[in-house]
């Protein structure tokens, strides 16, 4: 069956155009459908259609703009516009991709093929799978989509983003804000303390008699004992961090009086914002490769599905070892994926990899924060390279944390130009 025609024509491309763009010169090699257009699937895509102009490369988005979560926390905070945060599909499409703006339903991997939310079937030669995370909707008690409403997750980049800079921005001077951290793994693990972080920068210069409140349902995090010590310096009685130990896990919400839950406390919240549990995008879940973690296992060389031969998947759906899920990692993933792809194509077995991640935090405008990893395929998953990678000094002059959170800047124009651009 032929895709969806009306997704092609959107794009101005006629259907088998759009499909084969080598159709005229001959059929394509192979055919690779990529889901999902983030830094992991995006970036695959094109560094196929870079090794191998002969693959034939279909990347299907649900959306026709990307909305990137890194430096969202800065749009929380009122520190930068979400139109910052957004990118087309104009340069993906003119490398040679069909970009497909449609969803993808169903994966037959006996068959080959993939369903389209239209029905449409696109048949492949080897798949990847590149769909981000999803909400675990109903396993924090009360938190389900109409809760998102009241008590923001913003974990996905968009309205959410914006729903919960409204909230703060309506709050009075003086109220309670609370977010939830939930336990690992999810999604970007310094992700709820930059968050945490830039809240409290916001609070102190607009509204400094309000107070923050992190309920945290583990004991350890990222970056810890940085973010603790920036937050004594730039945030003293505003920031309070309640782990595990101390009752700090969310046990129920009631979003009608953004009430947050925990055994010790009720947390009745001005503004609630609960970072709830995940997992790998659903498609992952309906192609039968993710596991009952909700993740999905693969190889570390191949970063092929340990359950379902021909599909990869990589970026936050993955279960990478040591490696965090985060753009930086989504992106490295996806180059070391293509090159496998292209070579299993033609018939060369895979180099092993060496992957590189490093995460920048912003604990204040002018105050950021890393740290970096080495990765590589021991014992059947991606372990961190001994003696490599690490943080940021722990005590260091202003001037260091200003350049890392100008180097932070430069790496997010960086990776979104080499993507998107
Ligand atoms: C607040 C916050 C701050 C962050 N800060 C950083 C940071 O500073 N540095 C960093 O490296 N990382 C950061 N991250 C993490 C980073 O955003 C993710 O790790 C990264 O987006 C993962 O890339 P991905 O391609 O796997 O998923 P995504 O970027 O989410 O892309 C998935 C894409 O797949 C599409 N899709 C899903 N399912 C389907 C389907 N069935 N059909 C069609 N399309 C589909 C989605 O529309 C989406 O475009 C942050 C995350 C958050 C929440």
């Amino acid at each position: 069956m032929k895709p969806g025609r009306r997704q092609f024509l959107k794009l101005g491309l006629s259907a088998s155009a759009a499909l084969f763009p080598r159709i005229a010169r001959g059929q394509p090699a192979a055919r690779v459908v990529v889901v999902g257009g983030g830094f992991a699937g995006a970036s695959c895509a094109r560094a196929l259609r870079q090794l191998d102009p002969r693959i034939g490369v279909t990347l299907v988005e649900a959306n026709p703009t990307f909305t990137a979560c890194p430096f969202s926390n800065a749009v929380i905070a009122g520190l930068r516009e979400l139109s910052a945060q957004q990118f087309g599909y104009a340069r993906v499409a003119a490398d040679g991709i069909a970009v497909a703006r449609a969803t993808a339903t169903a994966v037959d991997p006996a068959a080959r093929s993939v369903t389209l939310a239209d029905g449409a079937r696109l048949p492949y030669d080897r798949l990847v799978l590149a769909p981000g995370i999803d909400i675990r909707w109903g396993a924090l008690p009360g938190y389900d989509e109409a809760a998102a409403r009241e008590m923001p997750h913003a974990w996905k980049a968009g309205d959410q983003t914006l729903l919960l800079r409204q909230q703060l921005e309506a709050m009075p001077d003086g109220g309670l804000v609370v977010i939830s951290a939930p336990a690992n793994p999810f999604r970007c693990p310094p992700g709820p303390y930059e968050r945490a972080s830039l809240v409290a920068h916001y609070l102190k210069t607009n509204k400094p008699r309000s107070k923050l409140i992190v309920l945290d349902a583990k004991d350890a995090f990222s970056k810890q004992r940085l973010f603790q010590a920036a937050w004594a310096e730039l945030y003293p009685g505003l920031l309070e961090w309640v782990p595990l130990s101390k009752g700090g896990n969310v046990t129920s919400v009631e979003p009608a009086t953004r009430t947050l839950v925990t055994d010790f406390a009720r947390h009745r919240a001005a503004v609630a914002n609960v970072i709830p549990p995940q997992k790998a995008g659903h498609i992952a879940e309906a192609a039968g490769v993710a596991d009952k973690t909700g993740w999905c296992p693969i190889d570390p060389i191949t970063f092929e599905s340990a359950r379902e031969p021909g599909i990869h998947v990589i970026g936050d759906a993955a279960i990478a070892g040591a490696m965090p899920k985060s753009a930086f990692a989504a992106n490295a993933q996806a180059k070391v994926c293509a090159a496998a792809i292209a070579k299993l194509l033609a018939g060369v077995t895979p180099s092993v990899p060496k992957l590189i991640n490093t995460c920048y935090s912003l604990v204040a405008p002018d105050y950021g924060i890393s740290i970096a990893g080495v990765y590589a395929p021991a014992g059947g998953q991606l372990a961190d390279v001994p003696g490599s990678g690490g943080v940021s000094p722990a005590t260091a002059p202003r001037a260091t944390r200003a350049a890392e959170a100008a180097l932070a800047e430069a790496w997010f124009g960086t990776v979104t130009g080499e993507v998107f651009g």
